[in-house]
């Protein structure tokens, strides 16, 4: 059997490029998810120059990746970047993802900031979640968008970048429409806004890149990644199952996924920040009710709001650490 020679430049081929016929070498197939990326930023207008941006890095391949793009593409971008990590405290996983993260940061020569969650509100991420009687991926959810949205403000950062794949995206849009959850449709937009004072633009540069591009890029730079899942992780969520749908359904109408999330970010709806307008009592962030949901589930776990506390810890550690 003949190898594939590489579209670009004759070598042997590696890897073939996603809804195509065309292979391509490790160098251009890296080259080919680079300028994806870059013109999601630039299709959506998610960074302006002089940006300071907090990169959300869990330790997986999605947020490793979407970390060394947006290291190659800095100067280029006149971007200044740093990596946060929150370590969860899950048993067995969350060390291990830390540990990854500073490597792949030291690799990259990335500045890192690691917060523990233990360290804020005196429990794990697992022991919140069962202290409050909720599913641990809910618990988790919620505290690491009030850290990240925390710790940008704290830190005088412009944005936030969520490693949240083309694939992950489709399937959330999917679930608000089976679901009916129409509201949340609006928060899965390419980014969403700033809110001055209050909450930090979100950006997503991996909107239009799977999770299959991610994970050859990772391979193919050599990025130091953890490979298992979390043990919260489970196949049978409607999530998981739609991601799966979507991939066979993306096999035989190729291309489907993207225009689904096109769609929803042409819809213009889709930039917005939630749609609350109050302000926590307590820690004066975004919410939706009296409380916000961290300072409401730390207060029925451990007696307080920390929300306040919170704050100020993450603007030590910046100060300290950026
Ligand atoms: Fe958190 Fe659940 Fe994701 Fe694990 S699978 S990191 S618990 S949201
Ligand atoms: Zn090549
Ligand atoms: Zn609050």
């Amino acid at each position: 059997m003949s190898l594939r020679k590489c579209a670009v430049c004759g070598e042997i081929a590696i890897a073939r490029l996603p809804n195509s016929k065309l292979f391509l070498c490790a160098d251009h197939f890296k080259e080919y998810v680079e300028r994806r990326v870059l013109r999601t930023i630039e299709r959506y207008r998610m960074i302006e120059r002089g940006n300071r941006i907090l990169v959300a890095v869990s330790g997986g391949k999605d947020s490793a990746t979407m970390l060394a793009i947006l290291k190659r593409l800095r100067d280029a971008l006149a971007v200044e970047i740093t990596a946060l990590h929150i370590n969860l405290g899950i048993p067995n996983y969350s060390d291990k993802s830390e540990e990854t993260t500073r490597r792949l940061t030291q690799k990259l020569a990335v500045p890192l900031v690691v917060v523990k969650v233990e360290d804020l509100i005196g429990m794990s991420v697992p022991q919140l979640a069962r202290k409050a009687g909720r599913p641990v991926c809910s618990a988790c959810g919620l505290v690491k968008r009030y850290l990240l949205n925390a710790a940008a403000l704290e830190g005088g950062f412009d944005k936030v970048a969520l490693g949240h794949t083309l694939n992950d995206m489709s399937a959330y849009i999917l679930k608000t429409f089976l679901t009916q959850d129409l509201s949340s449709t609006e928060k899965l937009g390419p980014y969403t806004e700033t809110i001055e004072g209050v909450a930090v633009s979100r950006i997503r540069p991996l909107y239009e890149t799977s999770e299959l591009e991610t994970l050859l890029y990772a391979n193919f730079s050599g990025l130091p990644f953890v490979g298992e899942k979390c043990p919260h992780a489970s196949p049978s969520t409607l999530e998981a199952e739609l991601k799966r749908f979507m991939a066979a359904l993306n096999e035989r109408y190729r291309g489907i996924e993207i225009s689904l999330v096109r769609r929803i970010a042409k819809s213009g709806k889709a930039t917005q920040v939630e749609s609350a307008a109050k302000l926590c009592k307590s820690c004066g962030l975004i919410s939706n009710a009296d409380l916000c949901s961290y300072c409401k589930i730390t207060a029925t776990c451990t007696g307080e709001p920390k929300g306040s506390f919170t704050r100020r810890f993450l603007r030590d550690l910046l100060r300290l650490e950026v």
